[in-house]
């Protein structure tokens, strides 16, 4: 393990690269001078998700959802809420599976909302339907 990890910034998508003690200090992008966490998943398209779910190091945290599903619906305050617990040791992001059928494709997404927990791009665990936010945070631990 490296003292410093590569993030991808949530609004302009570039990497920084960040001391693992500064993580937790409110980092800045520096190229867009956006905090790189702020408590909230980052909406992704196939035009950035490489940023989060390949290049950066830290793991990736994706909610496949769609806008008519009314499961996804309800758990969007959930995922939400764990994005509070788990940053900045995780970055938490929404895919719309209806906008990125590529992405529901390359991650094999066969019912929503369902979780896909990734790390340099590769699928670390995966689970469906309804969390809650105590659920989703312990989930994620578990695969850490
Ligand atoms: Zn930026």
């Amino acid at each position: 393990m490296t003292d410093t990890v590569l993030v991808a910034c949530p609004q302009c998508h570039t990497l920084n690269r960040v001391p693992h003690a500064r993580l937790v200090a409110g980092p800045v992008c520096g190229r867009c001078r956006e905090a790189l966490f702020t408590a909230h998943p980052v909406a992704l398209s196939a035009a950035n998700f490489d940023a989060h779910a390949v290049r950066s190091e830290l793991p990736l945290l994706v909610d496949f959802w769609a806008a008519w599903c009314g499961p996804c619906r309800t758990m969007a305050p959930q995922f939400e809420a764990a994005a509070k617990s788990l940053e900045p040791q995780v970055r938490l992001a929404k895919v719309d599976s209806d906008a990125e059928p590529a992405l529901s494709a390359r991650y094999a997404i066969r019912s929503i909302p369902t979780l896909v927990l990734i790390r340099g791009g590769g699928e670390v665990a995966r689970q469906s339907g309804v969390m809650s936010s105590a659920d989703i945070v312990r989930w994620v631990q578990s695969h850490r």
